[in-house]
């Protein structure tokens, strides 16, 4: 094909087949690139949805695992929050106003709140701002954002279907790790924000996400794909985009957590690779 786009679509066509997503690009492909790419086999593309809202839960529910007995080792700072009557989302926001409770108040620019759906069935939640969202005020859209979005649209899903939000509002001066008493100080407005949306399904993005909604110090990947109940919210952990930046090798396991969440909320699974011979 000769396309400016050509350069663009090789990428995504290679960063699918890192995780392992040959049947969905190719059915993609099928409807893009007629002239260069074979038809996957099964139904036609037209009969598929690539992107559409999160449908109703259809799937059998798995049971939700409680937290493993010996995973909850610090207290959760999410215990005991008062529930606050008639919460929004405009009222968490209004809440938070110009805040300067913690130190990260003096080197940000912008509060990053969080985006999407306020109804959304799934919510990301990620570490902190980083610079792009500290600039723009809306998390994920740098490096790793991007390649956040093109995991949400592998699941079928948009951007705007999901929610997406940090730990911590305010990004951490040099992009360091907050603290804990930061996270402390902040964690109750996220913990209203998921009270709010009501997820059917919220899944941590890396270490510090999922420490800290599971009350853990243990390491993401002794329990990155496992079940947990987060508040009666089913709750999985996975790998940070920006460890998959620096680690690619580990999409296919992120892979994996995804198509359990696609499960979980009834998403069409895509059809397993065929195997050569
Ligand atoms: N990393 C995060 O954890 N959150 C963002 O919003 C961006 C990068």
């Amino acid at each position: 094909m000769d396309s400016p786009a050509r350069p663009q679509i090789e990428a995504w066509l290679r960063y699918f087949d890192d995780l392992g997503l040959s049947p969905f690009y190719l059915d993609r492909a099928a409807a893009e690139l007629p002239a260069v790419l074979p038809p996957a086999p099964g139904p036609p593309v037209s009969a598929r949805s690539t992107a559409r809202p999160i449908a109703p839960a259809m799937a059998p529910a798995q049971p939700a695992r409680a937290p493993d007995a010996a995973l909850p080792v610090v207290p959760s700072l999410f215990d005991g929050t008062p529930r606050v009557e008639g919460d929004s989302l405009v009222r968490i926001r209004e809440d938070i106003g110009d805040c300067k409770r913690c130190r990260l108040c003096e080197a940000r620019n912008t509060i990053v709140f969080g985006d999407g759906s306020p109804t959304a069935q799934l919510v990301f939640v990620g570490e902190g701002p980083g610079h792009d969202e500290d600039v723009q005020g809306l998390p994920f859209v740098g490096r790793a954002g991007k390649l956040l979005t093109q995991m949400i649209e592998a699941m079928g899903l948009r951007r705007g279907d999901v929610y997406i939000c940090n730990i911590v509002k305010c990004r951490p001066p040099g992009n360091r790790q907050p603290e804990r008493d930061e996270v402390a100080t902040c964690s109750p407005f996220l913990d209203r924000q998921l009270a709010v949306i009501h997820p059917k399904v919220i899944v941590c993005l890396g270490n510090v996400a999922a420490q800290t909604l599971l009350g853990t110090n243990k390491s993401i990947s002794q329990f990155r794909g496992q079940w947990f109940d987060f508040r009666g919210t089913k709750l999985l952990a996975t790998y940070h985009p920006a460890f998959l930046l620096r680690t690619p090798s580990a999409k296919s396991e992120v892979w994996t957590d995804l198509k359990k969440v696609m499960g979980e909320l009834g998403l069409k699974l895509p059809k397993p690779r065929p195997r050569a011979g």
